[in-house]
């Protein structure tokens, strides 16, 4: 019954963005506190109609007036994209060159598309709970790495819908970062190299760098159980190949005779690792091309390119891109998600109390009716949002304790 048919979309949508989409802390994301002047008004949404339709360069003078238009025109799919020096609906009427994007989030898109040559699972688009397990990785290792090394404090992670994950870096000092300082960024946490005619992507540099080695650590609770015996790497001749074309020469001929003799993946990755004991990088080199995150780095690096945004509905899948709690991130299921079908049906089944409940509320009070998600399964979803939110609006007071006098005054 709540199967989704992407022919069903421009059912769904009026009624997923009139009651369910969570307007009230989307507009307080991305206002920012309204420090910056006119951060809100200058910020850049895009929208995909039917038929593939695409609208740029849409932008609001308040999250109010975005409610309505998203209301009235029903995209089916939402992109953020920067903060511009104007407002972007303006773009055409400002001076050439003038319109500039000055800020954004630093954004990372991680596609499980990307990892084909290491998943058997699946491929393309398709995704399973075994793979999944590398976007966990990914997130882990990153979101470590953004803290520890960064020194970052505000990171909202994002189910894209489908096969892979975004992150959204919001600090402040991080939203006025240059294409160079994202670049670098991304060079960073890039380790995996080199395009299909690449046979080895990782070659680990003496010593190895720290954020390697603690990215090295996180693998190491995954790799056994999710490649060897998930993903089944060394269980049969064509594929344990491609692991031992990774493997030093010398070494690489005596596991060629011995791996025929074993039985299965695990013993084989035993034999493995203890012949290659003397040289350990080469067991590691395995590892990271196996599960090390792999990013899009034009997504990252380009101020002004656009992102879905998070509680967008994905057109394929009907799923909602939703943060995803960091605490519960071993527990998180793409597939448990909900689909915009389940909850529209979700409030059909409360319709009734709805109807009684507004009644009693009576019509002054005019409930906003986007928080019906509370009603659904969505709501879980938001509350990791409202976390996010509540982390952020705590720094921002902490930094500006006279900013907030002055609301209070007011
Ligand atoms: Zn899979």
């Amino acid at each position: 019954m709540a199967e989704f048919e992407p022919g069903s979309l421009p059912d769904l949508l009026p009624l997923y963005y009139r009651r369910l989409f969570p307007f009230g802390p989307y507009g307080r994301w991305l206002r920012y506190g309204d420090v910056p002047k006119n951060y809100f008004q200058r910020r850049e949404f895009s929208f995909t109609l039917h038929d593939d339709i695409y609208v740029r360069y849409q932008s609001f003078s308040t999250p109010q007036e975005l409610e309505k238009e998203i209301q009235k025109i029903c995209p089916y799919k939402i992109d953020i994209g920067a903060v511009y020096s104007h407002r972007p609906i303006q773009h055409n009427t400002v001076h050439m060159g003038a319109f500039q994007a000055q800020e954004k989030e630093l954004v990372f898109d991680i596609d499980m598309t990307d990892y084909d040559d290491v998943r058997q699972c699946c491929s393309s688009a398709e995704i399973c709970s075994k793979c999944w397990t590398l976007m966990t990785v990914a997130i882990r290792i990153i979101d470590r790495a953004l803290v520890e090394d960064f020194g970052i404090k505000h990171r909202l992670w994002v189910y894209s819908g489908r096969r892979g994950v975004h992150c959204w870096v919001c600090d402040e000092s991080v939203r006025k970062w240059s294409t160079t300082l994202r670049s670098a960024a991304v060079e960073y946490l890039t380790l995996v190299k080199g395009g299909e005619q690449t046979i080895k992507k990782v070659i680990l540099s003496d010593p190895i760098h720290p954020f390697i080695r603690e990215s090295l650590n996180v693998v190491k609770e995954y790799f056994e159980e999710y490649a060897i015996v998930g993903q089944d790497i060394l269980g049969n001749k064509e594929s344990y190949d491609k692991v031992l074309a990774l493997v030093p020469e010398p070494v690489r001929e005596t596991l060629q005779k011995e791996f025929c003799k074993k039985r299965n993946s695990i013993q084989r990755w035993e034999l493995l690792k203890n012949k290659t004991e003397k040289f350990n990088k080469a067991q590691w080199e395995i590892m990271l091309q196996y599960c090390f995150p792999r990013l899009d780095i034009n997504v990252s690096k380009g101020i002004n390119h656009l992102l879905k945004s998070p509680f967008s509905v994905h057109p394929k899948t009907g799923r909602i891109s939703v943060p995803i709690d960091l605490q519960k991130l071993d527990d998180f299921d793409p597939f448990a998600v909900p689909t915009i079908s389940l909850l529209c049906h979700e409030l059909d089944k409360t319709g009734n109390y709805q109807a009684a409940e507004e009644q009693n509320e009576g019509e002054l009070e005019s409930p906003r009716r986007n928080r019906d998600y509370k009603k659904t399964s969505l709501a879980p979803y938001v509350k990791v949002f409202e976390q996010f939110l509540e982390e952020m609006d705590r720094s921002q007071k902490q930094k500006s304790p006279k900013a907030r006098d002055v609301q209070m005054d007011f």
